[in-house]
Formats: structure tokens, C-alpha cells, sequence
């Protein structure tokens, strides 16, 4: 149990470096898969997201 809790935390530790990676390169707020705008609500809900709505589908 406490396990399967420290990979998850681990999981979101990850991704928000990730994002912080991409705030780097100028990726951050464009989808992963077809580089469109994310949208700024998706993103101010979730920050570490990767992808658009239609993508995200
Ligand atoms: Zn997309």
C-alpha cells in the first residue's frame, strides 16, 4: 500500500518536472500529439497535461 502511494507520488513528481522541461523548450500549453493549443483551462486545471481535448478522447 504505502508503496503503490510513493510510485504515485513518484508518477507526479515526474510529470511536473516534465513540465517544467517543456516551460523550457517552448513546448509547454501545445499538445503532444497534433501541436495544437492545449487551452488555458485545461492547463490551469492540470498543468502536467500533455495533450488537447480532442486528443485526450
Ligand atoms: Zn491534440
Amino acid at each position: 500500500m504505502a508503496a503503490a502511494q510513493d510510485s504515485r507520488r513518484h508518477g507526479r513528481i515526474r510529470a511536473v518536472e516534465a513540465a517544467i522541461k517543456r516551460l523550457d523548450t517552448g513546448e509547454f500549453g501545445w499538445c503532444h500529439s497534433c501541436g495544437d493549443s492545449i487551452g488555458q483551462k485545461r492547463l490551469e486545471v492540470n498543468p502536467t497535461i500533455m495533450r488537447c481535448r480532442e486528443c485526450a478522447t
